[in-house]
């Protein structure tokens, strides 16, 4: 998919979300130690014209990415839609911050959760799973999201094929008693709520990083 998508539906001169290139992910890279080893996971809290949680997975280079109206559910038994979106650059999971209203995804973006993914595949694998829309488990290692996991691709009647369900696996991570968005919704980036970080604007900590092309 690339990133050719994610850059048309935005103005970089309009919101201080990331560009994305691949100079910065090896300038990551060289500096080691600043990325956990291993594929990142990062689930976004997005206050935009509905709330809803964006759920992104690295694999081959970028964050594939599905929005999920309802949020993760810790509980095996709630099935959550999950509707793929355009892949993301992995800089964009560091990114918690206001995107300009009348900018494509406008309202308060928080870094509700983050930590390391592993698949059961490897990373070039489950990323044709995603392309061939075949169903795939992984393990999650977040502040408040962890254990066994997995995206399973669905179709619907009006033949569109963006539709998945992301699901809870039964293990020990599993809680069929709480809510864990309401028991925790602040950033695990910041501590900061939605409204704290709609009223502190514009942030973005690595702002100062330089992207290329
Ligand atoms: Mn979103």
């Amino acid at each position: 998919m690339g990133l050719k998508e994610y850059r048309k539906k935005r103005d970089f001169g309009k919101t201080s979300e990331p560009r994305g290139g691949k100079k910065a992910r090896r300038k990551a890279d060289s500096e080691g130690g600043a990325r956990e080893p291993g594929p990142i996971f990062v689930v976004q809290k997005h206050d935009a014209s509905h709330l809803h949680y964006d759920f992104r997975l690295e694999m081959g280079g970028t964050l594939k990415s599905w929005a999920v109206p309802k949020g993760p559910s810790l509980d095996p038994s709630q099935k959550r839609l999950a509707v793929r979106t355009e892949d993301h650059p992995l800089e964009y999971a560091d990114f918690e911050g206001v995107i300009p209203e009348g900018e494509y995804g406008g309202g308060t973006v928080m870094a509700w959760d983050s930590g390391a993914v592993r698949y059961d595949e490897d990373g070039a694998e489950t990323a044709r799973c995603v392309e061939e829309r075949k169903p795939f488990a992984f393990e999650l290692e977040g502040q408040k999201l962890r254990g066994r996991w997995r995206l399973v691709p669905f179709r619907t009647r009006d033949g569109k094929d963006r539709n998945w369900l992301l699901i809870k696996s039964k293990d020990a991570s599993a809680d069929t008693g709480g809510d864990v968005l309401k028991a925790h919704p602040e950033s695990a980036k910041t501590g900061r709520t939605l409204e704290q970080i709609a009223e502190a604007g514009e942030v973005w900590s690595d702002r100062a990083v330089p992207y290329g092309d």
